[in-house]
């Protein structure tokens, strides 16, 4: 028998085994791929151009992620940014937001700035925030429909890859607080897109699985059922039993709630997982011969009000000549596009980089794309999402251990939740919760 389980070879998973390796804990991590990292994955066109098909940047002020890619020496570029940013509404490119978005952000931020990110249902405010959805706040604060459809699909979709209409006040807000408000999310420059890891966030996935050393992670291992007692654990998976003396399940919520327990969880714990969907995302790399915008003096970024498209930008990498155009499509959005055909989407998506870059757009030598959504292990992404009027009723149950079962994932990050560096935090903590536990 081993000490500890671990449920999932995702970072989160993997920061929580290396905590508890680190204290001389016997942990074995069950991963139902064939592969660690999650919902991180690198590929490689054949020129060696990297192609980050998952999560792609980490910032500066993410201080747990940034310290692995040190520790296992790992490089960094900066993300391209070479010219003009654009912004498309009311059908015309143009250099500035729709009027009045800056002074709706800063009230978000106020906001924001009042929740605990460990606790945001504590905050006096919060029931009314959660029963209020974004899109219907931007509806009565931005100045006009214009501003409010663009903050709806630059929040709820860049942010969390959902609807206005499917987020609540309360959940987004407490989303900025954890991630140090708007000036630290949506920025490429000193923000969350700042950098990027040279072999992509896989290449972190992998040094930390390394670093565990062999044997430690068993593949194409998806735990179907954990039954629990205060002797201990046993998680049932396609190849047999695993015993321990506690578990820390480190995927999405969703995917937890989808593991059968005996004893069966509590009402409340059982709710939260109902609650909290994973979002929806469509993000494609439309790959060039040459990154032609930026002749034009274009960056290839661009918040989009309307069309397919909320968010493009340029991925491409100081070692590679080709020219990489990546759009993201969030919410209802994103599954239009996955209701098109092959042919209809890919038109649809370069109009749409058309209108951002010019019609050079429509000639790609490769479209990439990967459905977060379709994979069985993911289900969606970017991450869960309570909807609307949850947190407040259900967010206590998201870290709060259930006998000797923990819970890890980006999720439950009380710091850059829903990201790389939430992965990890979150991971961190519930092996410090095993560990006093055991
Ligand atoms: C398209 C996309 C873009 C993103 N962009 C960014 C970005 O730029 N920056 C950033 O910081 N974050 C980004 N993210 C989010 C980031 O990828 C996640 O926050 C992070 O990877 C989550 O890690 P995790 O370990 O919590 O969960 P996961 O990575 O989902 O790991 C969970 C693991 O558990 C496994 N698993 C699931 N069910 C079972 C089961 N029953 N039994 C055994 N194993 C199971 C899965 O296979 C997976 O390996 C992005 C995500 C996506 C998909």
């Amino acid at each position: 028998m081993t000490d500890a389980l671990v449920v999932g070879a995702g970072c989160s998973g993997l920061a929580a085994a290396l905590s508890l390796r680190r204290a001389g804990v016997r942990v074995r991590v069950l991963e139902a791929r064939d592969r660690v990292g999650g919902r991180v994955l690198t590929r490689w066109l054949a020129d060696g151009t990297q192609l980050d098909l998952g999560a792609q940047w980490i910032g500066p002020t993410q201080h747990l992620v940034n310290a692995l890619v040190d520790r296992y020496g790992l490089a960094t570029f900066p993300s391209a940014a070479y010219g003009a940013s654009v912004v498309v509404w009311e059908g015309a490119r143009r250099r500035t937001e729709p009027p009045g978005a800056a002074r709706v952000l800063d009230l978000l931020d106020t906001y924001a700035a009042r929740l605990d990110p460990a606790a945001p249902w504590t905050a006096p405010e919060a029931a009314r925030w959660d029963r209020t959805t974004l899109g219907d706040w931007l509806a009565a604060t931005a100045p006009d429909p214009v501003t409010a459809r663009y903050l709806g699909r630059l929040l709820a979709g860049g942010l969390l890859a959902v609807s206005p209409d499917q987020v609540s006040l309360l959940a987004l807000a407490s989303y900025l607080a954890s991630g140090g408000g708007t000036s630290s999310l949506l920025p490429t420059t000193g923000g969350a897109q700042q950098d990027r890891i040279v072999g992509g966030p896989a290449a972190l996935a992998e040094a930390m699985a390394a670093a565990l050393g062999p044997e430690v992670v068993r593949w194409g291992a998806p735990v179907v059922a954990i039954e629990h007692d205060e002797a201990g654990v046993v998680a049932h998976t396609d190849v047999g039993r695993f015993e321990a003396a506690a578990v820390v399940v480190a995927v999405p919520p969703a995917l937890a709630g989808r593991i059968r327990y005996a004893p069966a969880l509590p009402a409340l714990r059982d709710g939260l997982t109902q609650r909290m969907p994973m979002g929806s995302a469509w993000k494609t790399h439309a790959v060039y011969p040459e990154p032609f915008w930026r002749a034009d003096g274009l960056s290839g970024v661009a918040s989009c009000a309307e069309g397919p498209v909320t968010e493009t930008v340029d991925s491409g990498t100081p070692t590679s000549s080709r020219g990489v155009l990546t759009a993201f499509s969030y919410g209802a959005q994103a599954n239009a596009l996955r209701r098109m055909s092959g042919p209809a989407r890919r038109d649809a998506l370069l109009d749409a980089l058309a209108t951002v870059v010019g019609p050079a757009a429509r000639q790609p030598d490769e479209v990439i794309e990967y459905d977060w959504s379709a994979d069985p292990w993911t289900r969606g992404c970017f991450c869960g999402v309570l909807t609307p009027g949850s947190l407040s009723e259900y967010g206590p149950y998201l870290r709060a251990p259930v006998g000797r079962i923990h819970w890890a994932g980006t999720e439950t990050a009380t710091r850059w939740a829903g990201y790389l560096d939430g992965a990890v935090q979150a991971g961190e903590r519930a092996a410090a919760e095993l560990l006093a536990g055991l």
